[in-house]
């Protein structure tokens, strides 16, 4: 008897359930969301990649040194461990915009595999090429000092 009073009850409760995804489920105030990032004010020290257990961020350099950020949201795992290693704040910042699911561009088997090791190497060729060119500038100032 009890069980059909709770059953005839139920019937005009509220659902305890939302109508996902049709409905936004609740978010609390210390949600760890999307990461974002702001380059105006980033000093590029890439404290955040260095951190980051997954290998979700990473830099690449042009032969000119200028460097670009790379984040594969499908790869972080929200620790915000970026956040708290940036010594700049605001370069770096965790949002409350839920993470969205991977697309399949964001590949992170092949896609993002390779593009880390290409940023890697695109970091290693720029630093090559900057050994490369003080150590010419060095082999002609001793020849001006040896001709003096
Ligand atoms: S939140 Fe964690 S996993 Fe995501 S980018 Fe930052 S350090 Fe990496
Ligand atoms: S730790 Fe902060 S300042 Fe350093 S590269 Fe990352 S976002 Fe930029």
């Amino acid at each position: 008897m009890k069980t059909f009073f709770k059953a005839l009850g139920n019937l005009f409760r509220k659902p305890v359930t939302i109508k996902y995804p049709f409905e936004q489920t609740y978010i609390p105030d210390d949600y760890r969301g999307m990461i974002g990032f702001d380059e105006n004010l980033c000093i590029w020290c890439r404290r955040c990649e260095m951190v980051c257990p997954p290998g979700a961020i990473v830099f690449s350099q042009d032969m000119d040194g200028k460097q670009t950020y790379h984040f594969n949201r499908a790869v972080c795992i929200y620790c915000s461990e970026c956040v708290r290693a940036c010594p700049k704040e605001g370069a770096i910042f965790q949002t409350a915009e839920p993470a969205k699911c991977a697309l399949k561009e964001e590949n992170i088997n092949n896609g993002w595999n390779a593009l880390f090791d290409e940023a890697l190497k695109s970091r290693a060729d720029y630093a090559a090429e900057k050994k490369r060119l003080a150590a010419e500038k060095a082999a002609v100032l001793k020849t001006d000092d040896e001709k003096k």
